[in-house]
């Protein structure tokens, strides 16, 4: 009888048809206005030796402002200035890492980048080069990345991407725009100091705010949706609510939006983005559009959807006074567009999040042609 029992149990354990993925996260944060002063003595036991310095990547709109002065340099420590106004690239990755690896003679201590999005993935993409082989390139894609990548920080300054907890750095290569996502690539620090997002212009604000609205509303509406990813998402959506559409302070508003920021990109780690996330890669690739922007000029046009989600959209577009540029497609030309259908298209996980696992019946190439062309 007992031995019945067992048989069975094994049996069942045998046919358990799930796998379930097995995530890291960021295993520090420090969070609080002002927490940007204890980056010194965070970093200090992981300084290895005065020859093994900490790089600073900084977003190059701090460039003469006190932020930079508050940058905690020692000894041979390097502070590099980088300009977000393009998305970055792979070859960008294999300059600087060269550039390191030649100005020192040992590895350096810790990586930390100080900006959005753009500079938290040089840096995540930066610390893996430094101990991997070969070009960064090669490790686009899932779970390329060998070895274990140097001690990296990231400081977000403007909020919304999600990328200070996930577990990707999404760049563009020669042939593809995609993420290195591994388990070496999340932070190993964080620091949240709602101070540092003071100065972002009101513009830039909505547009990478949306990002995690929209994040929040694709995940929600996914089919690969879990209890996890949507204790995260509805967190990070009613944030998004508050901030976008009640009248906080700035001080409440700044904090707020970085925990939505935090929440939203913990949802999509077990679950995926959509439909606006497959088209603005499409876009950003073929015309260079940023991931905020792209994503709200993708999004507006969704109600079929994401009806709830569009109709705030507008609300809170409207309540801000945001005024998006239109006729964007309206020039391409045939094989442009082909090209862009192919690259959205290409992201089979996002759709079959989005549509299910007969998303190729519903989004044909033609409707996706017909959605471009709105914009
Ligand atoms: P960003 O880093 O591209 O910066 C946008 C603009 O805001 C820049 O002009 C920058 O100089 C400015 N800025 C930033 N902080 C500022 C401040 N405090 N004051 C004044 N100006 C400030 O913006 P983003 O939207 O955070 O990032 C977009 C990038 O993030 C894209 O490259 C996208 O691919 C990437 N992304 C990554 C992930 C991920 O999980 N790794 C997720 C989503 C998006
Ligand atoms: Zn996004």
């Amino acid at each position: 009888m007992q031995l019945k029992k067992e048989i069975g149990l094994k049996n069942q354990i045998k046919s358990k048809p799930t796998q379930y993925r097995n995530f890291p996260m960021v295993p520090r944060v420090i969070y609080g206005p002002g927490s940007f002063g204890q980056l010194g003595e965070i970093l200090m036991p992981q300084r290895k030796s005065s020859d093994a310095p900490v790089i600073f990547l900084v977003d190059d709109v701090f460039e003469g402002e006190e932020l930079a002065n508050r940058i905690p340099l020692l000894f041979d420590d390097q502070l590099i200035f980088i300009s977000a106004d393009e998305e970055p690239k792979t070859e960008q990755v294999d300059a600087l890492v060269s550039k390191l690896l030649s100005d020192y003679e040992e590895l350096p201590s810790a990586i930390v980048g100080i900006g959005g999005g753009t500079l938290l993935d040089l840096a995540k993409a930066v610390a893996i080069m430094l101990t991997n082989q070969g070009t960064a390139s090669e490790y686009q894609g899932w779970d390329l990345v060998k070895k274990p990548s140097v001690y990296h920080v990231g400081i977000p300054t403007i909020s919304g991407t999600g990328a200070e907890v996930s577990r990707t750095t999404v760049l563009l290569g020669p042939q593809k725009k995609l993420g290195i996502n591994s388990d070496y690539t999340p932070f190993d620090q964080v620091v949240l100091d709602p101070d540092l997002a003071r100065g972002v212009p009101a513009d830039q604000w909505f547009y990478t705010g949306m990002d995690c609205y929209i994040h929040c509303v694709e995940s929600l509406n996914g089919t690969y949706l879990n209890a996890f990813s949507q204790s995260y998402g509805e967190k990070a959506l009613d944030l998004c609510k508050e901030v976008f559409l009640h009248d906080l302070t700035e001080d409440e508003s700044r904090e707020k939006l970085m925990m939505a920021s935090w929440h939203g990109g913990m949802s999509i780690a077990y679950s995926q983005v959509g439909v606006a996330h497959a088209m603005s890669y499409g876009l950003s690739y073929v015309l260079g559009t940023r991931h905020g922007i792209g994503n709200c000029l993708v999004f507006q046009h969704l109600e079929e959807f994401y009806p709830e989600g569009v109709e705030l959209f507008k609300q809170m577009q409207e309540k801000h006074g945001i005024l998006l540029p239109e006729g964007i497609c309206a020039s391409l030309s045939e094989q442009e567009m082909d090209t862009m259908v192919s690259v959205a298209l290409g992201l089979e996980p996002l759709w079959e999040n989005a549509l299910g696992s007969g998303w190729r019946d519903i989004m044909t190439p033609s409707r996706l042609k017909s959605l471009y062309k709105k914009i």
